[in-house]
């Protein structure tokens, strides 16, 4: 039998194909009263479950207008998704938000100034009365006072008052500050709804829609009196309340009528000469600034709800949310509301357009697939194996494991959670570019690209969850926040490889990583460490060279670093691809890092060229000729940048020489002697002696009463996480340095007490910061523990070691806390009202900080800005090019 639509011809089997392809999302929408939200979702290509049917409990998809239980989300599995966060009152309750916008109100005034003044009842009824007799004492202006139930909704319970003694105190309601000056529109109030979609909250992602409400009121504005405080159709907004007045206005169109659209709104207001740019920014700000309140609050509780999930698997809750905002007449927003269970109804054709434009895009955006359930199936089925395996493994091993064999049992651990990590960075970027393809009417307001924004938003997080964990539980803000960087991640993983043995020390390479093909990695390595062999020789052997060299090497290295590693991705890999927006960030920061590293004119005191022919009689892989280097990304790229300049487009880079291998004695002397080195170490204070220096340290450490919550708050709250890093990099420079003398060799990364090292970094950088911090404000030294819980033992010379690099961190943060207190000391006497600095002077300000720490200063002179301005020219440029090592503009 043939089936005839128009001129098509199913055949049977095709239609039911197809039919099964359509049906193979399901949605459950039992809990959910909205035709639009089952319209939206069928248009989304999902398939619509019955009410009572069997399979509803494993449907993709769980719309639900109400809260929801907490066993709800527990009982998810990692496909599924429900519209819902738990944990969302927090700032969906009037009374909830009231108090976390209170706390954070407090820690900062400057950023939460967006909610009206609001009162709890009863708690705070008390202070409501002496906030009004405090005004009326001040001779001013009595205010007016709404009263609002703490759960209400619609409008419902609300009431006006012009006395706030006539207010009662009645159980779950809130007060709040009447704001009395609204914009108005054509002489009515207003207020907006917007749309707000958080996709996930570890990490947070936000989105706003694009357009959205505007809900007027249906009796002219007059500012509140006695005579008309009753008057709700004036005083309120809400749709349901206005609707019942004859008054109510229904129109077609969207720029006319009680309720209009947002973007016709904004259309009115350019029109009318305002600035609609800084007004939609302001609102996006706000949304933000709110989502970030609660975000402890979600993270905690998702947490709660879902133990077993892996902290890299794919957000099973989002949600829409419907924001009320109050706009003054100076168009300053203002939050009046959240609202968890926004209303999706509505028969005019602007609720269907806008509301059902906001599902459309949202149900999209959430990207829902088909596989996700396969997929999820597959991968209980690995976790299970990999458990089971693990556990006969465990049964089969002896107890008396070698300790080699252990250590590589925890590297190899170790590599699996890296991998874990990187195969999640990259799904983030994936993620990202598929929501940068498909947001349709929303816009990604968090994270965001613009770097100000971005850090402000770090900060303000950092504060919310500061607040949480002193008033609530614990809870570690999760490194997803800020993830690891893929270079990072990469050498990692390579480390392991190395300890495991996969790859020879000399040459690393990602053999194991699935997606990298080794060849070229291989030859990548292989011709630069033949380079190397034969350079050595014309390089200069004095330390002081060395020295410089190994500073130029430091830089040059890291960009080689980067362009081996973009090498090693190929583009048609799913897994490796970048989004564009990415792979265009990470070429300009090549060409940047190659460009400031390498069109320098001092590069000629490195004695770094080589002959033309070097290039041009590049080997094949394979090619026993190992005396000369194949033109590697890096030298590709100098070509390119800098084809003009035939000197430097001929730069072949060398290959560190790796240390030999040591007799056991030998190694313990050599101990010993960078023991001594890293004790006669400093920390330089730029254009401080050491004994200056020393006299600092030694007044914080005398005031530290006064100076420990400073420098807690610039270490943990004001620095960023790679401002952290740069810190600690600081040391793990200079220690390098002292290592590669004494081991007299440029690569000591294989080296047994520099991967002791590299753990003690890490482990100071480790939680956010926590790890060095705890180093101050605890007497045991807690950090050791990572040493005692390894397998290899740890002499008490290289534990001393240790200790130095730690003590040598704890100066370095307080010299650069010092640093930068001075800097803004300086800055803000400079900066007195009528007394502008010359530009030049502010230009040398912006040197400062870009000094670097651990270079030769001018002992004598204290570092005026003056001082700053005759710096070598060697020293500015690579002030430059280390500028990865240095603080650039933090302040405390
Ligand atoms: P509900 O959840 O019951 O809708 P809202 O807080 O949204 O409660 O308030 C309803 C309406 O009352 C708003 O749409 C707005 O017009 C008005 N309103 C509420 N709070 C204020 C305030 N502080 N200042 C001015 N108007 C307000």
């Amino acid at each position: 039998m043939k089936l005839h639509d128009g001129d098509h011809q199913f055949q049977p089997s095709e239609r039911v194909k197809k039919k099964r392809r359509k049906s193979c999302i399901t949605a459950n929408t039992a809990n959910c009263k909205y035709d639009l939200v089952r319209a939206s979702i069928e248009a989304n290509g999902m398939a619509l479950l019955k009410e009572d049917s069997a399979e509803s409990v494993s449907a993709y998809l769980h719309w639900h207008d109400s809260v929801v239980p907490f066993e709800r989300f527990q009982a998810l599995k990692e496909y599924q998704h429900i519209n819902h966060f738990p944990s969302m009152g927090e700032i969906c309750r009037k009374d909830l938000l009231a108090r976390n916008m209170a706390k954070m109100k407090r820690a900062r005034p400057d950023e939460f100034n967006f909610t009206p003044r609001t009162w709890n009842m009863p708690s705070e009824y008390n202070l409501l009365l002496l906030h009004a007799k405090d005004a009326k004492n001040a001779g001013k202006k009595a205010s007016t006072f709404i009263q609002k139930p703490a759960n209400g909704a619609m409008g419902n319970g609300i009431q006006l008052f012009r006395n706030a003694e006539k207010i009662q105190p009645s159980e779950h309601t809130i007060v709040q500050e009447y704001l009395d000056k609204p914009l108005l529109l054509d002489g009515y109030k207003m207020d907006l709804r917007l749309y707000v979609l958080i996709t996930s909250c570890d990490p947070l992602r936000i989105f706003l829609y694009q357009d959205g409400l505007v809900r007027l009121s249906t009796e002219k504005y007059a500012k509140p009196s006695e005579h008309n405080v009753d008057q709700v159709y004036m005083h309120l907004t809400n749709y349901s309340v206005n609707k019942q007045n004859d008054k109510f206005e229904r129109h077609s169109d969207f720029d006319r009528g009680s309720k209009r659209s947002i973007k016709s709104l904004l259309h009115h207001l350019k029109h009318a000469g305002y600035d609609t740019n800084t007004l939609w920014q302001n609102i996006s700000d706000l949304v933000v600034k709110t989502v970030i309140v609660a975000s402890p609050h979600l993270l905690h509780s998702y947490r709660m709800c879902r133990p077993g999930q892996s902290p890299h698997s794919a957000s099973v809750c989002f949600e829409v949310l419907g924001f009320d905002i109050f706009l003054d007449k100076k168009l300053k927003p203002w939050l009046l509301e959240v609202n968890r269970a926004p209303s999706f109804g509505g028969d005019e054709k602007i609720d269907q357009d806008i509301k059902g434009g906001v599902l459309h895009d949202a149900l999209n955006l959430i990207n829902i697939r088909a596989s996700d359930k396969r997929r999820n199936l597959a991968q209980q089925k690995s976790i299970t194996q990999k458990r089971l395996f693990m556990h006969s493994k465990s049964r089969l091993t002896p107890d008396n494991l070698s300790a080699t064999e252990q250590r590589k049992a925890l590297v190899s651990q170790r590599k699996e959670q890296l991998k874990t990590k990187l195969a999640w960075l990259r799904k983030e970027a994936a993620r990202e570019e598929f929501e940068d393809a498909n947001m349709r009417g929303y816009k990604r307001i968090y994270p965001c690209h613009d770097k100000k924004h971005s850090e402000r938003y770090s900060n303000l997080i950092a504060t919310a969850f500061k607040m949480f964990q002193t008033q609530c539980a614990p809870l570690q803000r999760n490194e997803h926040y800020r993830p690891e960087n893929e270079d990072m991640l990469i050498d990692l993983i390579e480390q392991c490889e190395i300890e495991e043995g996969l790859i020879p020390k000399s040459s690393k390479s990602l053999s194991s990583m699935p997606t990298l093909p080794p060849s070229r990695s291989g030859s990548s390595k292989h011709q630069q460490r033949s380079y190397f062999d034969t350079s050595s020789s014309s390089h200069s052997s004095s330390e002081d060279d060395e020295d410089e060299f190994l500073h130029l090497h430091k830089n040059i290295s890291s960009a080689r670093s980067r362009s081996r590693q973009d090498a090693l991705k190929p583009s048609t890999n799913a897994i490796h691809r970048k989004s564009p927006r990415i792979q265009r960030k990470k070429s300009l920061e090549k060409k940047m890092d190659i460009e400031e590293t390498l069109t320098s004119s001092s590069l000629a005191m490195y004695k770094l060229p080589l002959p033309e022919t070097r290039l041009q009689t590049a080997p094949v892989r394979g090619s026993k000729t190992r005396n000369v280097r194949a033109p590697s990304a890096i030298t590709a790229g100098v070509h390119r940048l800098h084809s003009p300049n035939k000197y430097l487009s001929r730069l072949v880079i060398p290959e560190p020489r790796p240390v030999k291998l040591l007799s056991q004695e030998r190694e313990i002397e050599r101990t010993e002697q960078t023991l001594l080195a890293l004790q006669k170490t400093r920390i330089k204070f730029p254009g401080k002696s050491d004994v200056e220096a020393d006299n600092t340290l030694d007044n914080i450490m005398k005031n530290w009463k006064y100076h420990k919550p400073r420098v807690a708050s610039y270490w943990l709250v004001k620095l960023d996480s790679t401002k952290r890093q740069k810190v600690i990099d600081i040391v793990r420079n200079s220690v390098r340095i002292v290592m590669q003398k004494i081991w007299r060799s440029s690569n000591t990364d294989s080296l047994r007490l520099t991967r002791l090292f590299n753990r003690v970094f890490n482990r100071l950088h480790w939680s956010h910061g926590q790890g060095l911090w705890s180093c101050f404000t605890t007497s045991s030294n807690s950090w050791e523990t990572i040493l005692s819980k390894s397998t290899d033992t740890v002499t008490l010379v290289e534990l001393n070691c240790c200790r130095r690099v730690v003590h040598l961190c704890k100066d370095c943060l307080l010299i650069v806390y010092q640093f930068a207190n001075d800097v803004s000391d300086h800055v803000v006497k400079a900066d007195v009202p009528g007394q502008l600095r010359p530009a030049h002077e502010r230009y040398q300000t912006s040197q400062l900080y870009r000094r670097p720490l651990t270079e030769p200063t001018n002992p004598v002179e204290r570092p005026g800005l003056k001082s700053f301005h005759n710096v070598p020219a060697r020293f500015s440029r690579s002030s430059i090019t280390t500028a990865k090592y240095h603080l650039l503009s933090s302040r405390p």
